[in-house]
């Protein structure tokens, strides 16, 4: 006989589930995390997510449904601590991940963890209590540090643990198939991984009609609108974007608008780059159709992303993209850097375009060809949004996620009689 505890631990250090998304290093590890979370709930899950508290004033458990909660440890100082910064932090984050497990008479005996510093705390649990573990990587820096100027000091350690979890975990969840071949390249040839990839809500996403969403926002139905969705990080290309738009055949035709959606925090490391871009944009002389409307809140996302003919999503680097998929759900045609998870999600003249990263002429023709060709567009967008229902839908990851952690969760039991007399 065998039996199945369905109770897992999403271990999520930096990237805190249950906090407002697009600010300051918040952004698809923490959707991941919450919609993973919630749909593994409604499959019958226990689903607890632990991440790092950063200030007093927030809660230490926010219960998001009846089987899922987001618990707040606390690791240091209680602010907010850039991502680089946090490493020596995590004994405490793992004591006191065992003190939540002894006041609440639980032990996980499997956790699935995301990004490498939560990698980390995942291997010191298993050798400490034998907790199994899968792992997201969700960002390799093998690959990122090919793709920045400034290699920071944790570079080595990160590299070191990223090795070592695909050596060890259980499993690995590649989110693409590019991804997974680059874990075997650039990280180890030993190790098990999966591909499963991220997922989106194709019910909120697309249920707004283009049509409406225009005037709910006061955009003139005949304008051509470009829309960049994500945080303010260098290495998501902005500029690219914006030297694009610069150079588009409908640069000035007055029916351009360009719409930079995304927090920023003034003084912080986003708020940085939001000015250099702001700089950029008003030496080009293109403030007067370039918007900023800043944190774009759950609610009203879908209605930008169905009021753009065009979404980019200009990346050095991007192990998957959400945002390529919530705007292909909303039938919204992509224009994506020829890189990563993008090459996955968008399919090159079907779903969007590919360009190669930061090849301005090449963006701004592929944006210009979408926009010049309305047929096109359309049939682009339905075809993505075909391709997001049938491959990216968070119902669809739970399951095979849910089908992965049964194997590691089952456990025969010898002599079922046990069972009833044990108790
Ligand atoms: N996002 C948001 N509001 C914003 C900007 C971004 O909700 O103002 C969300 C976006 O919808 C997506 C996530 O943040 O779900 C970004 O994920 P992605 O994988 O594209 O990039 P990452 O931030 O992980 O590099």
């Amino acid at each position: 006989m065998i039996i199945t505890e369905k109770r897992i631990a999403l271990i999520s250090v930096h990237g805190d589930p249950a906090i407002e998304i697009g600010k300051e290093e918040a952004g698809g590890q923490n959707v991941y995390v919450r919609n993973v979370g919630e749909a593994l709930a409604k499959l019958g899950w226990q689903v607890d997510m632990f991440t790092r508290k950063v200030s007093a004033e927030q809660d230490s458990i926010v219960q998001h449904s009846e089987n899922c909660r987001t618990i707040r440890l606390e690791a240091g100082p209680l602010e907010f601590i850039p991502r680089d910064n946090l490493f020596g932090y995590l004994p405490e984050f793992i004591e006191n991940f065992r003190k939540f497990q002894d006041e609440n008479n639980i032990t996980y005996k499997l956790a699935h963890t995301n990004y490498w510093l939560s990698s980390w705390v995942g291997m010191r649990l298993k050798k400490l209590q034998g907790t199994q573990q899968i792992h997201t990587y969700h960002s390799l820096g093998a690959v990122k540090y090919n793709t920045i100027k400034n290699i920071p000091l944790i570079a080595s350690q990160r590299l070191a643990v990223e090795r070592e979890v695909l050596e060890s975990a259980e499993r690995i969840v590649a989110t693409s198939p590019q991804e997974k071949q680059h874990m075997r390249s650039l990280v180890s040839a030993k190790g098990n991984i999966d591909i499963i990839p991220c997922g989106t809500d194709i019910e909120r996403f697309g249920s707004v009609e283009r049509e409406a969403a225009r005037t709910q926002l006061g955009i003139d139905q005949e304008t051509k609108v470009v829309l960049y969705v994500g945080r303010f990080d260098p290495r998501k290309g902005i500029e690219t974007l914006v030297r694009a738009v610069n150079e588009s055949q409908l640069r000035n035709s007055n029916k351009l608008k360009l719409i930079i959606g995304g927090g920023s925090t003034p003084g912080n490391s986003d708020g940085i780059e939001r000015d250099r871009i702001e700089g950029i944009i008003k030496e080009l002389g293109m403030s007067e159709f370039t918007v900023f409307p800043g944190l774009l809140n759950q609610e009203s996302l879908p209605t930008y992303y169905a009021a753009a003919d065009v979404c980019v999503v200009p990346s050095h680097y991007e192990p998957f993209g959400l945002v390529a998929i919530e705007a292909m759900a909303s039938s919204t045609p992509v224009v994506a850097s020829d890189v990563g998870g993008l090459q996955f999600t968008v399919v090159h003249e079907e779903t969007g375009l590919l360009a190669p990263a930061q090849d301005v002429p090449a963006f701004a023709n592929a944006i210009d060809r979408i926009l010049l060709n309305p047929e096109w567009q359309n049939k682009l967008g339905e075809a993505a949004r075909k391709r997001v229902e049938s491959k990216f839908s968070w119902d669809g990851v739970a399951k095979q996620l849910s089908k992965l952690y049964t194997q590691f969760v089952q456990q025969p039991v010898k002599d079922p009689l046990f069972l009833f007399t044990s108790a």
